[in-house]
């Protein structure tokens, strides 16, 4: 695999970094990404996930966009409100870059679903605020040997995570916490989803270019209001209902 003079010129600023240059953009190239949410969380890191030059992005989202998704899912525009988000997400990465191939999958992942889907690609990333569909999506990266980037989201305080493995996204929530909130509960900061989001897209490229230390079994924290975060190490958990002994 090669590239044209267009991506040359495209991708220059990560060409001259040593932790990416020609080989890691070629790495880049060749991934397949899988984004399990198109809203607040996976708005942006598609965003920075296509304009990194990742080969072949998946999108998995059932939903259509609403007018109070606008807030802070900045890959949808005002008059794509009432369209599939995998439709309007689609037109919107491919004006950003022609050379990212975009798959959608307008669906829910469930339990039943989410081992073929997730099958065929090389590394996740969940932005979804349903544990349902975090819990289907980490047990069937644990079984296909997958790297998962995780986010969630709330209020002012955000969290990612990455779990490749034990301990895996389980050992950290076993099960629906009692107290499970959502953002159409309790909102959030739209600037916050921007964080969020973008650092689990620098996650995926730090894991597909093999850059610095990914946050593998460590979840880090952050405080917009105080504008601090802090970063706390998982344990395997051998009760994990995924993958305990
Ligand atoms: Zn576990």
């Amino acid at each position: 695999m090669s590239f044209s003079e267009a991506e040359v010129e495209r991708y220059a600023r990560h060409l001259v970094l040593r932790e990416v240059g020609g080989p890691g953009q070629q790495k880049l190239k060749s991934a397949r990404v899988l984004m399990v949410g198109a809203g607040g969380l996976g708005a942006p890191a598609a965003l920075y996930l296509a304009a990194a030059g990742i080969g072949t992005i998946g999108l998995v989202d059932p939903d259509a966009v609403s007018l109070s998704n606008l807030q802070r899912q900045v890959l949808y525009a005002t008059a794509d409100v009432g369209r599939p988000k995998v439709e309007a997400a689609v037109e919107r990465l491919a004006a950003l870059n022609p050379h990212t191939v975009v798959e959608t999958h307008p669906v829910w992942l469930d339990s039943a679903n989410a081992g073929d889907i997730v099958g065929r690609y090389d590394l996740v990333l969940d932005g979804t605020d349903d544990f349902a569909t975090r819990f289907a999506v980490s047990d069937a990266c644990l079984a296909h040997g997958k790297p998962l980037v995780s986010g969630a989201l709330g209020r002012w305080t955000g969290q990612v995570g990455v779990f490749h493995g034990r301990p895996c996204y389980r050992c950290l929530v076993p099960e629906t916490p009692p107290d499970a909130e959502t953002c159409a509960l309790v909102g959030v900061v739209g600037a916050l989803a921007g964080v969020i989001g973008s650092m689990m897209a620098l996650e995926a490229i730090k894991l597909v270019v093999g850059a610095g230390e990914p946050l593998s079994g460590k979840l880090l924290i952050y405080d917009a209001l105080s504008a601090e975060s802090r970063t706390v190490r998982i344990g395997a958990d051998p009760q994990c209902p995924s993958c305990g002994a």
